[in-house]
């Protein structure tokens, strides 16, 4: 099962929790503090992801990581 990263809009929690994709877009998962069940994602994706797959000015398409000069 994924793991998400959510934040309740309610209360401002943030937390993790295993979950089936199912529980999740039909929204039974409810906030800790407040039983919230509209919960907004939360994407925590390294700097390094980032820059990988948004770089696509590199010429030989690569996934350019720190590695990579374009060469
Ligand atoms: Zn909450």
């Amino acid at each position: 099962m994924p793991f998400y990263d959510l934040r309740c809009p309610n209360c401002d929690k943030e937390f993790n929790i295993y979950a089936s994709m199912a529980e999740k877009t039909e929204k039974k998962i409810a906030c800790p503090e407040c039983g919230e069940k509209n919960l907004e994602t939360v994407y925590k994706t390294g700097p390094a992801f980032i820059r990988g797959v948004k770089d696509f000015s590199c010429p030989n398409r690569h996934i350019c990581g720190a590695g990579c000069q374009h060469g």
